[in-house]
């Protein structure tokens, strides 16, 4: 039976977990029917600009005709294959792309199903890394406050642990090893000092740490923080000082998200691991991919195991691959980098004047990404009503009201998100003062 819009969100309710929501009090959802170029379409009739690219995903918009044809011409050869001892083009094409496109050094790639499964492999690489080079002590993780990776339990062990509410799940979850996150900007004057933390960390515990772990440039879902390049540059000498891999999760800011194609490239640094997945297929299914070094992968194949131990059922997925080549193929068609540098200069002209409003603290802006910081947490039931009915897609989370729009968002469209984002910021009833 065909339910009705009202019929839909009822059933969702009394049964649907969503992402980080209560089944006894659960913030309202609206019902998608459609949804094509940037915006979605509403059942309840309202047609909106989405500003989030359904989480940092969706990169070229809904509905595109490029990746259709691709997916619908995978399809009718095959969906799905086992990738134990059985290989495709699409898995083949995907691996050379990403090793031309990602930073030197990155040559062999593990296709796993989600970002937080990308994160579970690198840590998994790394520990079996240390393991067969004879040092098995070191098999634990260093990362950084603020930080976010996952929501599976070794992801999770390396989330901050505030955010993360570790102490929930304390006795589960691995104890690793936090330095202070960097606090100076993007553009700020660099201090050495900023390292001292991560130092300290390192002289004191590196014979116990297999890898740092961290998201360049761009700290995500842990507080939408951009900062310094010489803070990474920093962390890529320490890791080489004291022997520790340096896995970079760009999961958020691969595919050209903070300007560059990846954050890494801000500093000039390659990683040892490299962690990809969001904008990986256009936002049209879930995969992700780690990828490693010639010398992180020989040194695992010739270890204890003799193998890597991982083997997801739907690894490789060729249906993913095939998107994920299609939408790789139309980031450099589109000429992403001008794309985003459009969108940073109006973000820059549209949103920094919102800093002069009495309920903001900071406003930012990198690449295809602007953040406002308000001074006190939004309600998001209001909030999120009070944009849906300006016409946009915004979803902020605790004092985080941010964007990063598709990149072929034009340049009415994106002044419609950032002229509902400035009227919203002057509602005193959107905050939970
Ligand atoms: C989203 C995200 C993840 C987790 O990816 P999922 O696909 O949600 O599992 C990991 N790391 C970063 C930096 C992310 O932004």
């Amino acid at each position: 039976m065909v339910k009705n819009y009202t019929d839909i969100l009822s059933y969702d309710q009394e049964h649907l977990w969503h992402p980080y929501t209560s089944m006894t009090n659960p913030l309202p959802s609206y019902v998608v029917e459609d949804a094509e170029g940037v915006y979605l379409q509403l059942a309840s009739g309202e047609r909106i600009i989405d500003g989030m690219s359904s989480w940092w995903s969706v990169v070229h918009g809904y509905n595109h005709p490029v990746l259709n044809t691709a997916m619908k011409a995978q399809i009718d050869k095959f969906s799905h294959v086992m990738f134990g001892g059985l290989t495709h083009s699409p898995a083949v094409e995907l691996a050379e792309k990403l090793i031309n496109l990602t930073p030197e050094g990155l040559n062999k790639v593990f296709l796993a199903d989600s970002g937080s499964v990308a994160v579970e492999v690198a840590i998994k690489m790394a520990i079996q890394y240390q393991h067969s080079k004879n040092k098995p002590s070191k098999n634990k993780l260093l990362t950084i406050k603020n930080g976010y990776h996952g929501d599976t339990f070794a992801a999770m062990s390396v989330c901050d642990p505030v955010n993360g509410m570790h102490q929930l799940f304390s006795g589960f979850i691995t104890e690793n090893y936090f330095a202070d996150a960097p606090k100076i900007g993007f553009d700020e004057t660099w201090h050495e000092s900023e390292l001292d933390s991560l130092k300290n960390q390192l002289a004191d515990n590196h014979q116990h740490i297999a890898a740092l772990i961290l998201e360049p440039i761009v700290q995500g879902a842990g507080g939408m923080r951009f900062y310094n390049p010489e803070f990474l540059a920093g962390c890529r000498e320490l890791c080489d000082q004291y022997d520790v891999l340096l896995i970079a999760d760009e999961i958020a800011t691969g595919f050209g998200r903070s300007g560059k194609l990846f954050a890494c490239e801000h500093a000039n640094i390659s990683p040892d691991i490299l962690c990809l997945g969001k904008a990986l297929t256009g936002g049209y299914l879930t995969l992700a991919a780690t990828l490693c070094t010639d010398t992180v992968a020989n040194t695992i194949s010739e270890g204890e195991a003799g193998v890597f131990m991982h083997g997801p059922t739907f690894m490789g997925n060729p249906l993913a691959c095939a998107a994920a080549n299609a939408s790789l193929e139309l980031l450099i068609e589109n000429n992403w980098q001008s794309q985003v540098s459009d969108i940073e200069s109006q973000l820059k002209a549209e949103l920094l004047p919102l800093i002069s409003s009495k309920n903001v603290e900071n406003v930012r802006v990198l690449g295809a990404i602007g953040v406002i910081e308000a001074k006190y947490p939004v309600n998001m039931a209001v909030i999120q009503k009070r944009f849906v009915e300006l016409g946009v897609w915004v979803r902020p989370f605790g004092k985080l009201i941010y964007i990063m729009p598709p990149f072929v968002i034009s340049p009415d469209e994106l002044y419609k998100l950032t002229t509902a984002m400035a009227k919203i910021v002057d509602c005193d009833d959107v905050f939970n003062k």
